[in-house]
């Protein structure tokens, strides 16, 4: 899709634009085709209008942060891709008054953790070692076993389809297993964290450091992946599931299982978005047929495949 040279134009002053941009640059995966363009709003006026441009002549929008939870067809997206990493050019993260540590989308979890600490708070520890933006795992409510995003947000403030900024008040019924459920075309700009004062921050700094060992004992880190492929079945571990059933280095093309964690697929050897989805539905399928157990994906598969 070409776009018409006025919208184009208006674009160009909304922010940074890119025409055709490789995702494989920017996904955890190193694949992944091209975005028609690509956009880094300026501000939240830019993003209000990028957002009625797209409403206005039917384009359609994908919002994006880290790119760390993606599997992007080697078609590439169509459309318009906000990129929500770094927003604002310098991300924000403040204490409020009332005591919330209020975080843009953009900033980096690494940031945000740091930032925590800094602050003398606890309880957002299981952040360590997730990748990508604090709106990426909003919108994920990214965690592990010690925890997730919901467990310590208060508030989302979010953009919906007509560029109005909402905060909204998190509820339980908000949340689920990796997922957040928000009217169609809500951006998150950013959210209010709801966390303990701790009595000695150098055991949360500490607890951290021991998190990110495991994990880098662990976990494939040297090779690129978007983490944990499948979500866990109810009362099964999918790694266990993948490990048991065979598959431990099972490959195609250049995607391969991990052997360290069987969970993760990782790009080996120039692997491409087909690849790494064949493998996915390879996984999928004896899974089922073994043992009857259909597994679901806990990456976002985004764009046209076959
Ligand atoms: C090595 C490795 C380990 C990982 N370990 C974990 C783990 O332990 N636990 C875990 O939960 N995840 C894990 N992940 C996956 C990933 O890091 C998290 O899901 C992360 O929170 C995604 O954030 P992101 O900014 O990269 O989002 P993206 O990948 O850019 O986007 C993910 C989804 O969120 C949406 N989104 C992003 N930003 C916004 C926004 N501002 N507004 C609206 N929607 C938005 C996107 O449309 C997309 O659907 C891991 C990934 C890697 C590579």
């Amino acid at each position: 899709m070409k776009l018409a040279v006025n919208l184009e134009n208006m674009l160009n002053n909304l922010g940074t634009l890119k025409t055709n941009e490789p995702l494989k640059k920017y996904t955890s995966f190193k694949t992944g085709g091209p975005a028609e363009y690509m956009i880094w709003p300026k501000d939240r006026s830019a993003l209000k209008d990028i957002i009625l441009i797209c409403g206005d002549n039917s384009i359609d929008l994908t919002v994006l942060g880290g790119c760390s939870n993606l599997l992007v067809s080697d078609a590439g997206i169509k459309g318009i891709v906000v990129m929500m990493n770094s927003f604002h050019s310098k991300a924000d993260i403040k204490l409020t008054e009332e005591g919330t540590v209020y975080s843009d989308s953009g900033v980096d979890k690494k940031d945000f953790l740091k930032f925590c600490v800094d602050s003398g708070f606890q309880g957002m520890e299981f952040i360590a070692g997730i990748f990508g933006c604090v709106g990426g795992g909003i919108a994920m409510n990214a965690g592990t076993a010690d925890g997730a995003f919901a467990e310590i947000l208060q508030s989302i403030e979010y953009m919906n389809s007509k560029g109005e900024i909402i905060n909204k008040p998190v509820s339980s019924d908000m949340f689920g297993y990796r997922k957040l459920q928000m009217p169609g075309c809500s951006i998150i700009l950013g959210g209010y964290f709801k966390l303990e004062k701790a009595d000695n921050t150098v055991n949360i700094q500490s607890r951290i450091n021991d998190i990110l060992k495991e994990r880098k004992s662990k976990h494939p880190l040297n090779y690129p992946s978007a983490g944990s492929v499948f979500k866990n079945p109810d009362g099964y571990s999918s790694w266990k599931l993948v490990d048991e059933a065979g598959l431990k280095g099972k490959s195609i093309g250049g995607a391969r299982v991990s052997d360290l964690h069987t969970n993760f697929i990782i790009n080996n050897s120039g692997a491409t978005s087909e690849d790494i989805l064949n493998l996915i539905n390879e996984i999928k399928e004896v899974i089922l047929n073994k043992y009857n157990i259909k597994m679901e994906t806990e990456i976002r598969v985004l764009g046209d495949f076959f």
